[in-house]
């Protein structure tokens, strides 16, 4: 080393050799840049850019040589063989442009490593050929350790410097990688001029073709230097038309809403602001991290999945330290010239959001926003599965509002609502963290309970609810006041399904509401056999139009005035072939629920119609109507074609409704009275007294006529509750114009009450029981048999 010391400061000139050093650091910044840009082109350009490169780093380590050959001052004449010269120079571009290429052949394991080593070695080809194309008045003696020493720096350094440029992309690596390259360059060369020893020797001359050094190397230095200064321009102006290129690029990428990644071997080279915004970090900052390191959940098939087009949904970690489910598409594509994979990173956040939402419409109840129906089913099954593994029971309970139909249709259906939300809260204050409650629909509640379920607990929680319901409800201006009646059955006992477990809960239900509502039963097995047999008779009943088994019986109805019978009502018969007579009150709510009853009720009012119109006395016809019946809107043009089907006049037949039948939708209820009103068909109201008896009801429809139930008449004459509403009932209908009949007239003591309190008109037992028409063929006018009953009144007109 002390020789190269030694050399470098007595055989050198020192502003020559720091010239030197700055011919070279320009080289090695070029040929850095030509590098770099050389890996960033594809296709035939590629070759015209390693061409380039080759040349100009071969020329300007060639200059380089020759300035420091200006510098070295031997105290000789030199010179330089020209031929020989040119070869050193040819030959270095020719190295140069191998290591290039090696140095981005893609697929080579450190390609970076050996292409600078090969670089390096080009360096030391062309030192040595061009010390053997110097000529000087000696003979140069070599030490072989320093000219070892000189190529294993260059190598070293040079392919130091081409791992650095490869690995670290940014201006600091491109600054190391510079010096490193500049060193191995230098540090060759004037370790090679320190191996050199020359024994002066008189009797060498140089011959007369030899150029002399200081010619020689102010013209190579000079074109050397213009080279590198045209190939520094040339890349410098291709660089500035680059960045304006990546800005743009850039503003582009940076507008999409989407966070985009350049990743070049699953390390990100580029990312976008909206990604930049999602992660919460500057972009530059993410440039250089591996593009995995983003997420909380990623996997190491991520990147064969994306480069395959697969979509993936990951996490990543938010700014605010949030996990932000992405989507992550892929595209292999061509950035800046080299390929790239593009990942187009979306932040589904609105999306997973709008799935939650719509998952929890799916499973829960809009209103109360309490689990539905499905949600509670679910549940259910979750909980029998647990339940099977651990052996230990549990409670399910249905629960079902008392009254809340009329808060519906008296206040409407905004109060309703409010009422069903109030309840659920009022429910959900009495109910443990493991008590599962759902609305199972309408004014349905069902409950799981897990724990405690001993009878005690299970009567105490709903002891609980009951109460907690009764309080009034406050409604916008008005109050009210619901009940809830509950039925419990227990898993195992009651059932090991979970249809089993809520057919018995139901069952308890159905008997809770039986036995006065606001109460909670226990299921018996008793009651599911009861279930089972309503299910049998819905079975039969759907059998029953088509096997015959229905037939119409008719029951007078009298004037009390003319003390004439002025007509019929029709009633159905049910005669089972097994069960014998099923009484109306049994199979009619069936119907209704079943909606059999709108064939069932055509079907009577078809055979009450065309009884009546083969009557010689034109007596009127009474026929029942369903509530079910009246909401629909064909009625009236069934009734219609039914009359004229049998050719009874409109004004013989009257219709009886229910008040409840009004209250369930006031408006159709109306409009279609009207319509069956306009036929010129009479309308009864059934049952007066027992539902709402309100006035406004009776003002609002065009009634013909009320009917008092059954009810009130029964010991009319000593009961002085019964006479005073009979009285005013009897008011209400002369006040309003309207006939009143009394149902139910069974002994000679109420007609007598009836007749005193002016009553016009009276149905009962005591004037005949409902029976075949044949029964009162006299009182009809067909006479075909004898009338076998004993009865108070004649038919009008007989
Ligand atoms: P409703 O319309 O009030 O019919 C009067 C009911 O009272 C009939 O019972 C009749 O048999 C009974 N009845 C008549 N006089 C007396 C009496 O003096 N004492 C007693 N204890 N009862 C008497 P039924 O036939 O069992 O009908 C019960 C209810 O079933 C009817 O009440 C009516 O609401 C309904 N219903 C009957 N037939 C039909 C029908 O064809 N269609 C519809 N929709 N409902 C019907
Ligand atoms: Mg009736
Ligand atoms: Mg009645």
């Amino acid at each position: 080393m002390f020789q190269v010391y030694t050399c470098l400061t007595r055989a050198h000139d020192f502003r020559l050799v720091v010239l030197a050093a700055l011919v070279c650091l320009l080289t090695a910044s070029t040929a850095m840049g030509l590098l770099r840009r050389l890996s960033k082109v594809e296709g035939a350009s590629r070759l015209g850019w390693l061409i380039t490169a080759a040349a100009v780093t071969g020329e300007g380590v060639w200059a380089t040589h020759f300035v420091a050959m200006l510098a070295f001052r031997p105290g000789l004449h030199t010179g330089y063989d020209l031929a020989e010269t040119l070869m050193s120079l040819v030959v270095a571009i020719g190295l140069f442009g191998i290591g290039f290429q090696i140095s981005h052949t893609r697929r080579m394991p450190a390609r970076s490593w050996i292409g600078g080593a090969f670089v390096g070695g080009a360096v030391g080809a062309m030192h040595y050929l061009g010390m053997a194309a110097f000529r000087i008045e000696g003979e140069l003696l070599w030490d072989p350790g320093l000219v070892a020493l000189s190529l294993g720096l260059g190598t070293t350094f040079s392919a130091l410097a081409f791992a650095i440029q490869q690995d670290e992309p940014r201006l600091r690596g491109r600054i190391a990688a510079i010096l490193s390259l500049t060193l191995g360059i230098c540090g060759l060369h004037f370790t090679g001029m320190g191996a050199v020893t020359i024994l002066p020797d008189a009797s060498v001359h140089l011959p007369p073709t030899v150029i002399p050094t200081d010619f020689l190397a102010v013209w190579v230095a000079g074109g050397a230097a213009a080279l590198l200064l045209l190939s520094a321009v040339a890349l410098s102006v291709e660089h500035q038309q680059r960045r304006g290129e990546q800005r743009r690029m850039r503003e582009l990428a940076d507008a999409a809403v989407e966070g985009l990644a350049i990743c070049d071997d699953a390390i990100i080279t580029t990312a976008n602001a909206s990604l930049a915004r999602m992660i919460g970090l500057p972009a530059t900052d993410l440039v250089g991290q591996p593009f995995a390191s983003l997420f909380l959940d990623a996997a190491v098939s991520d990147r064969a999945d994306l480069e395959h087009g697969h979509r993936l949904e990951r996490h990543l970690q938010g700014a605010e330290g949030e996990r932000v489910p992405v989507e992550l598409i892929a595209q292999k594509m061509s950035f800046d010239g080299q390929a790239r994979l593009g990942v187009a990173v979306r932040d589904l956040r609105d999306r997973v959001a709008a799935e939650t939402q719509i998952r929890f419409l799916a499973h829960h109840d809009g209103l109360t926003q309490l689990p539905n129906r499905a949600r509670f089913h679910e549940q259910l099954n979750l909980e029998l599965q647990r339940h099977r593994r651990r052996d230990d029971g549990f409670a399910v309970l249905c629960l079902d509002l008392d009254r809340f139909k009329q808060v519906n249709d008296v206040f409407g259906h905004a109060a309703g609502d409010l009422v069903l939300s109030e309840v659920a809260t009022r429910i959900s204050r009495t109910l443990g963290d493991e008590d599962f409650l759902a609305r199972l629909g309408g004014d349905e509640f069902a409950i799981i309970r897990l724990a405690p379920c001993r009878p005690a607990d299970l009567a105490a929680l709903c002891g609980a609810i009951i109460d907690a319901i009764a309080p009034e409800i406050a409604l916008d201006a008005q109050t009210t006041l619901v009940g809830v009646s509950i039925g419990i059955a227990l898993y195992p006992s009651d059932g090991d399904t979970a249809a089993t477990l809520v057919r018995n809960a139901d069952a308890a239900l159905y008997r809770a509401k039986e036995d006065g509502r606001g109460v909670y039963r226990f299921f018996e097995a008793a009651l599911g056999a009861q279930m089972r047999e309503r299910l049998a008779l819905e079975f039969d009943l759907r059998h029953a139009l088509v096997r015959n088994e229905l037939k119409v019986v008719y029951q007078p109805q009298s004037s009390l005035i003319s003390q004439e019978v002025f007509g019929f009502e029709a009633l159905v018969r049910w005669n089972h072939r097994t069960r014998g007579a099923v009484p109306p009150a049994d199979f009619i709510p069936v119907a209704e629920e079943t909606g059999l009853i709108m064939p069932i009720g055509d079907w009577v009012l078809r055979e009450a119609c065309a009884e009546a119109a083969s009557w010689p006395n034109p007596l009127q016809m009474a026929v029942n109507l369903s509530a079910v019946q009246l909401r629909s809107p064909t009625l009236p043009r069934r009734v219609h074609e039914i009359l004229l089907e049998t050719g009874l006049a409109a004004e013989r037949l009257e219709l009886e409704v229910t008040e409840t039948a009004l209250i369930e939708d006031f408006n159709q209820a109306l409009h279609t009275l009207r319509q069956l009103k306009a036929l010129g068909v009479k309308i009864a109201m059934d049952d007066f007294g027992t539902g709402y008896s309100s006035l406004s009801n009776l003002r609002a429809f065009p009634f013909d006529k009320i009917k008092i139930d059954q009810s009130f008449i029964r010991h009319v004459h000593d009961n002085a509750q019964a006479a005073t509403i009979v009285r005013a009932i009897l008011g209400l209908g002369r006040g309003l114009n309207l006939k009143v009949l009394a149902e139910g007239v069974e002994t000679a003591e109420e007609l007598a009450f009836l007749r005193q309190e002016l009553c016009g008109e009276a149905q009962g037992y005591l004037f005949g029981r409902p029976g075949d028409i044949d029964d009162f063929a006299s009182l009809v006018g067909r006479n075909l048999a004898p009338d076998r009953h004993d009865r108070p009144f004649q038919a009008q007109g007989a």
